[in-house]
């Protein structure tokens, strides 16, 4: 009679899921998912940021299950996202590639190309006792008004307890530069292209490690420059309009937006386990 039952309740999960995946409104996974604003804000939460690596087949469905937003997830929720643990065997992945694959296939290729480069914060460690470190929040999108009303896209992990040219800029992915020099909302800025296609954008340098220009080969954990306070003018190397942060900006390239920017902020907190260790 157990045994029924259990058997009984398999089957109902079973109808349930499938139903599930065949509504189009429930799971909200089409061709284009990765150009909606609930992807775009990349909301991992803590306990996916926690986690020591990440598999891209759990992070996917877990990510889908969760409609993009895992800030309330516990630890075990969060853990079949973790590698190893989970992933590929995960019930929902196989329900997924049965009934949808181009969808599931064309979305975990987004999140690969997300987190496959990602290595270090950007910000390393002081070896030295006391040094103030850097602090950071979700500025996603909140508004900004230089260069006309816009949304802030990126994050700002501020330093501005030292001296501008004080914290160190690492590269966070191996990567081709892109842009480098002077532009007006941006400051001394590098553009780097992630070999997976991630586009990664480092703002307001005070001055760079070497003069980078575009086609220069970079390694994760590679310094690009110093933190600093440069930009919104026209006049190169103009300082001192808003405090000493580094902004970090993300943007993959899609069917409709060559630049489509997403949320660093939970991909910045994942990172923060991997800083290295500089003498500043
Ligand atoms: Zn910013």
């Amino acid at each position: 009679m157990r045994i029924l039952l259990i058997l009984l309740l398999a089957f109902v999960n079973v109808c349930l899921r499938t139903y599930l995946l065949e509504n189009p409104d429930f799971y909200q996974l089409h061709a284009y998912t990765a150009e909606e604003e609930a992807f775009r804000a990349m909301n991992l939460g803590e306990a996916v940021a926690a986690l020591d690596g990440l598999d891209m087949d759990g992070l996917t469905a877990s990510m889908i299950r969760w409609e993009y937003d895992m800030r309330d997830a516990g630890e075990d929720d969060a853990r079949s996202a973790a590698a190893g643990e989970g992933g590929a065997a995960d019930p929902d992945v196989f329900l997924l590639l049965q009934r949808r694959p181009a969808e599931y296939r064309k979305l975990r290729g987004v999140y690969t190309s997300i987190f496959q480069d990602l290595r270090f914060f950007p910000v390393p460690e002081s070896i030295r006792a006391g040094t103030p470190d850097v602090t950071f929040e979700n500025g996603w999108m909140d508004r900004r008004t230089y260069g006309g009303d816009r949304g802030h896209e990126g994050c700002d992990i501020m330093g501005e307890n030292l001296e501008r040219g004080s914290y160190p800029v690492v590269s966070i992915s191996d990567g081709v530069v892109e842009k480098a020099g002077w532009l007006e909302q941006g400051g001394w800025r590098l553009g780097i292209r992630s070999p997976s296609g991630l586009y990664l954008y480092y703002a307001h340098l005070y001055g760079y490690s070497r003069e980078w220009k575009e086609g220069d080969s970079v390694s994760a954990g590679e310094l690009l420059g110093f933190m600093g306070d440069s930009g919104y003018s026209a006049v190169p190397g103009t300082t001192g309009n808003f405090s000493v942060h580094l902004h970090i900006g993300l943007y993959l390239r899609t069917d409709h937006y060559d630049e489509l920017s997403i949320n660093p902020y939970w991909i910045l907190r994942y990172l923060e386990k991997y800083r290295l260790k500089y003498d500043f």
